[in-house]
């Protein structure tokens, strides 16, 4: 099948493709792959996902490369992750096996919808994991059904490397202490998501959320990780309350390579003022540069202390050099000391 998309104007949303794959877990066991044209499912309208966010999902994309190669970008975290995720609900994972192997199987059933080479776009899978039996009480779901769903996206702000402002409110959390933000869950998207509306009315494009105990320490943003850059070091927060990214570990390992320091641990809000550089980090986009933080005790007050960092029009050169290691594996530009990616043949 042939598409007409424009990848060059691709966002950070939802086109439909050829197929889905859907497993179900049913009776203490995974049943076959299946694969689906139609992107609706039929669950019961009891489902545990849908009263109890009994739901977690994963993120990650596949790139066609330089050399014409088709590479999937750490798929072995992106496994580990969901089966942790899935062990904090209590329900059954796929294993990294299966995982891997349903990424290979949605990417090649898809292959019109992954971006030629140079439009900077790519095929964006999701794996999602949501509980399905009918149920009323509260308890782990223990039929499941695991998700491959894919979408093909551009750069998730539409301009690539366009510094954002974003917003520290300290009147809202998206996580609580010794709770869930940790883990990759549909309901800690829902926690962050009236924050976000006010903010985004504001015009700020995130909200920058602090450690929801002592409100001292950076934590991360709605759906990404922080990280800053003080002279050759990497610096990004250490919090049991954030999403632990595999862009930022990816990042920081790509730091390390390129002769940075790297410093994982908590970081005082005042601290900000030091910084040379600040971004976002995660799958959507890898990094976006951040060029203003705003401190508000309340959000909806006029209150503020800002912080500013580099160029209000251009990522910083650090941060650009990481950025370019990075997508330069994904894209196959540049050699993979790391092995990270997995082929598609
Ligand atoms: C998914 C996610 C991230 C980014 O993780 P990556 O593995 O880099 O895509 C960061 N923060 C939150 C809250 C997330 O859900």
């Amino acid at each position: 099948m042939a598409t007409n998309i424009d990848w060059s104007r691709l966002t950070f949303s939802y086109t439909k493709t050829n197929t889905i794959l859907s497993c179900s877990f049913k009776d203490g066991k995974w049943g076959e792959v299946e694969s689906h044209t139609d992107d609706t499912i039929r669950i019961s309208s009891f489902a545990g996902a849908l009263h109890y966010s009994i739901e977690c999902f994963e993120g990650l994309k596949a790139f066609r490369g330089k050399d014409g190669k088709i590479r999937i970008f750490r798929p072995d975290e992106n496994a580990a992750r969901l089966q942790r995720s899935a062990k904090f609900l209590g329900i059954e994972a796929p294993s990294t096996e299966m995982f891997i192997e349903m990424c290979i199987r949605a990417v090649k059933e898809n292959i019109d919808f992954l971006p030629p080479y140079g439009t900077h776009a790519s095929l964006y899978l999701r794996p999602t994991l949501i509980g399905v039996n009918p149920q009323l009480g509260v308890n782990s779901s223990k039929d499941c059904i695991f998700l491959m769903l894919c979408s093909p996206v551009g750069a998730y702000t539409g301009g690539n490397l366009e510094p954002i402002n974003v917003v520290i409110a300290r009147n809202y959390d998206r996580a609580a202490p010794n709770g869930c933000g940790c883990y990759k869950l549909g309901g800690n998207y829902a926690a962050s998501l009236y924050s976000y509306n006010l903010a985004h009315k504001q015009g700020y494009k995130a909200v920058l959320y602090l450690d929801p105990a002592e409100k001292k320490y950076i934590d991360e943003f709605n759906s990404s990780n922080f990280f800053a850059i003080k002279g050759n070091t990497y610096i990004t927060p250490e919090s049991d309350s954030i999403l632990p990214s595999i862009t930022n570990k990816s990042l920081e390992a790509a730091a390390r390579y390129l002769g940075m320091d790297v410093e994982r641990r908590k970081i005082e809000v005042e601290e900000l003022s030091g910084f040379e550089e600040a971004g976002e980090c995660g799958t959507a986009v890898v990094i976006t540069p951040v060029y203003q933080i705003d401190d508000k005790p309340f959000l909806e007050s006029d209150e503020v202390t800002s912080y500013t960092f580099g160029s209000k029009t251009a990522c910083g050169p650090k941060s650009l050099r990481l950025y370019n290691m990075i997508t330069g594996i994904q894209y196959g530009e540049t050699e993979d000391p790391f092995g990270w990616c997995v082929f598609v043949e």
